[in-house]
């Protein structure tokens, strides 16, 4: 039986796929299509070949992924003799109604076209790669997988904002949460390492990377997380503020005369890393920092602190916490980003241990033996966790 499935994740102006197989994890082969629908495009194609690149112009996604089809025929693995089982669909909002990933059809297309002003800057480019997909692999089952759905575990208390209730009646205004196929991977993998059943453990996980986002995980099940209705709520990422006080828009609107699109833009792409130091990449803000550039150390306490408050409300939340999860691009690679937003919680039992911290191992361990919370740094793989997801659904 073949294990392979087509992972795509569908942009704006951008379509990323990996092939995967679901059991081992392994990516056959990955690829990038940038700048879709501008005057020149960009492709990539890693295969069993090594890396292609090419600079076409890219009119559609359908184009992309066409695009993506030719590069597997001319570079490898060919589609034909790999027979994928499924093309897993990585969508971003499902609303209240999706907790699993499901089988797409007609009308789960127009459900998650009902669920666009949830999600106007993703789910538009989502439908538009599901579209193509079902007509460039008629036969083949598609599956989409929701990053909200790990988060529709959350208690009434956690997810319903203090508003008038006919907004979460009647207009769904509530908190969905992010990061869901990467919270699953990252808790399943997290229980392996403790040699416990997830079903057992009590985790607060970060993920980290250009968007930001914390987890309370409770038996496998998230009971708390920093995301909202939108992946603006929360900690302080790349490019997006983050938690504020919502009457800064009323504030902006009123003194500056400013749009709501305008703020809308402002508080998601030039916020955050970005508006405090103007660099949202990681790298360049510790360089900068390194330089002693006063915004970059600024950006990077804000960053930090955030990340404290958010683990100590969780900790609250779980009561007792097994482990605290670092993942994604930062989480994963930046010890300075561990070692301070944990300093000064040792009376929590959370104690990391400066050599293993600057270099895990591959166990990821990053906390003194006797800590009473481990502390592990684990990657975390999105494309695996949707193959994984679609596989078990279309084998039943
Ligand atoms: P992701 O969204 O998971 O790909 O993470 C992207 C973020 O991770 C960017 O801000 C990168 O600068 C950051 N990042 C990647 N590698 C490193 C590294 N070695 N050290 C610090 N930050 C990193």
């Amino acid at each position: 039986m073949n294990d392979y499935v087509l992972v795509i994740n569908a942009g704006s102006s951008s379509l990323k796929y990996s092939l995967i197989h679901a059991e081992s994890g392994e990516a056959v082969a990955d690829g990038l299509i940038e700048r879709i629908g501008e005057s020149g495009g960009h492709q990539t194609h890693r295969g069993p070949d090594g890396e292609t690149e090419n600079s076409d112009a890219i009119a559609s996604h359908e184009d992309a992924l066409r695009a993506a089809i030719d590069a597997f025929e001319t570079h490898g693995p060919s589609l034909d003799d790999l027979e994928l089982a499924a093309v897993g669909h990585r969508v971003v909002h499902g609303g209240s109604k999706f907790a699993k990933p499901v089988l797409i059809d007609d009308a789960l297309v127009a459900e998650v076209t009902e669920l666009v002003p949830l999600a106007p800057l993703h789910n538009p480019a989502n439908l538009e790669g599901i579209k193509v997909a079902r007509r460039l692999f008629p036969d083949l089952p598609q599956v989409a997988v929701f990053d909200t759905a790990f988060h529709q575990t959350l208690p009434p208390h956690a997810y319903t904002y203090a508003v008038p209730s006919e907004w979460l009646e009647e207009h769904g205004i509530r908190r969905y949460g992010f990061h869901g196929t990467s919270y699953s991977f990252v808790a399943g993998q997290a229980a392996q390492r403790l040699g416990r059943d997830l079903a057992e453990v009590n985790l607060i996980v970060l993920h980290l990377g250009n968007g930001c986002s914390a987890a309370a995980v409770q038996g496998g099940r998230s009971v708390e997380t920093s995301m909202g209705m939108t992946p603006l709520e929360g900690l302080v990422m790349g490019t997006r503020s983050g938690d504020l006080d919502p009457a800064v828009h009323g504030h902006l609107a009123r003194e500056l005369g400013w749009s709501i699109d305008e703020i809308d833009k402002a508080l998601n792409s030039k916020s955050g890393l970005k508006g405090l130091a103007g660099e949202n990449d990681f790298r360049e803000l510790s360089r900068l920092r390194g330089s002693g550039d006063a915004k970059a150390q600024l950006a990077f306490e804000v960053y930090c602190h955030r990340i404290k408050k958010y683990v100590g409300a969780y900790y609250a939340v779980l009561g007792t916490v097994d482990a605290i999860v670092f993942t994604a691009g930062v989480g994963q690679h930046s010890a300075e980003v561990r070692a301070t937003s944990l300093q000064g919680l040792e009376r929590l039992g959370i104690h990391l241990d400066p050599v293993r911290n600057a270099d895990p191992a591959d166990d990821g361990l990053v906390s003194t033996d006797d800590a009473d919370v481990a502390v592990l740094v684990i990657p975390t793989n999105e494309e695996w966790e949707i193959a994984r997801q679609a596989l078990d659904l279309v084998r039943g």
